[in-house]
């Protein structure tokens, strides 16, 4: 902070939630150092942070630095408004960071935490902030070219509002509501009641049907995925198949579907893909449901088949929770 050729000034803004001692804390401590001769004018504390404040700081600053203690970051919306000012943002892959990021176009700290232990978190992301900035960060700064235009920063600023700001705009979002949700809802509001409400009387009588019938459904024979005793080939293919009873419902009434997750005996589950059995048979109430799977990396799965409600009309699975595991 005290190189001449290459001054740094922290500016620090925020309030501290009455309930948050260690907050409170924190502020106080910086406006502590603040005053401390060595950092006179150098640490600045900005009271009374407000949008009003926050607008002329997003403005004026040349970097916005957050610092969030993984993966607490709610989003960072700070960021976002420094961003689209033109300003370069410096913070720990977390919160919106972990989507924007682009290099060349800010700066980040690891989305990983090295450990588990906080304090040793921080003391490492401190020494990494530190060595950005003084390695990489402000030297980029202050090299300027014969016009005194530092192209390299500038560079990152047009990569950050061109790459960066656009996809988290108010009109993205609008964007993205309308096109995943209103527009989609719209048009089934439309469906449901078209003909005298046609579509709800179908879906009704389906789910009536496949309710009562449910409990009769009967799994005769499961032959689960072969080689899932094994660690499983890359490039083979392998089989699974299913024959099930149906009473009165017709093939296409439910659907068959391996979940593939990682090994359960190895700590956390995590569920790796669900893939739907095509129906390759049906006689006397009788149909014969077969997946054919060939796994796009080699290693160890541990999967399971289950049945569910399967009807093209419904707005997700959930609408129709019956489910079997078989
Ligand atoms: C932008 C803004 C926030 C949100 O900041 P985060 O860094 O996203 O928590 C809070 N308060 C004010 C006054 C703001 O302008």
């Amino acid at each position: 902070m005290n190189n001449p050729d290459k001054p740094v000034q922290f500016i620090f803004a925020g309030k501290a939630h009455p309930n948050d001692k260690a907050g409170q804390d924190l502020i106080k401590r910086i406006v502590e150092i603040s005053k401390d001769p060595e950092f006179i004018g150098k640490v600045l504390f900005l009271q009374n942070y407000d949008s009003e404040l926050a607008r002329v700081m997003v403005q004026g600053v040349d970097i916005w630095m957050n610092t969030p203690t993984r993966p607490l970051e709610a989003s960072g919306t700070s960021g976002m408004k420094a961003v689209m000012n033109g300003t370069l943002h410096f913070s720990v892959l977390d919160g919106w960071w972990v989507e924007a990021y682009k290099p060349n176009a800010g700066w980040a700290l690891p989305e990983e935490r090295t450990y588990s232990e906080q304090e040793f978190q921080d003391d490492l992301d401190a020494e990494t902030i530190y060595n950005l900035l003084e390695n990489e960060i402000v030297p980029a700064f202050f090299d300027r070219d014969e016009e005194s235009i530092p192209q390299e920063w500038v560079g990152f600023i047009k990569k950050s509002i061109t790459e960066i700001a656009p996809a988290f705009s108010s009109t993205r979002m609008l964007n993205d509501y309308q096109k995943q949700f209103y527009t989609k809802l719209l048009q089934r509001s439309k469906d449901m009641v078209a003909d005298d409400f046609e579509m709800a009387k179908n879906i009704s009588a389906w789910k009536k049907k496949v309710s009562r019938s449910w409990d009769s459904i009967e799994v005769i024979s499961v032959k689960p995925l072969d080689g899932a005793k094994e660690p499983m080939v890359q490039g083979l293919e392998y089989t699974a198949e299913a024959v099930i009873y149906l009473d009165s419902l017709q093939p296409n009434d439910i659907g068959v579907e391996l979940v593939v997750a990682s090994p359960v005996n190895q700590g956390e589950v995590k569920i790796l893909g669900v893939i739907e059995f095509d129906m390759v048979n049906f006689e006397n109430g009788r149909a014969t449901y077969q997946l054919k799977f060939s796994p796009n990396e080699p290693g160890a799965f541990d999967s399971g088949i289950r049945i569910f409600g399967k009807n093209p009309l419904l707005p997700h699975r959930m609408d129709f929770p019956l489910m079997r595991w078989i």
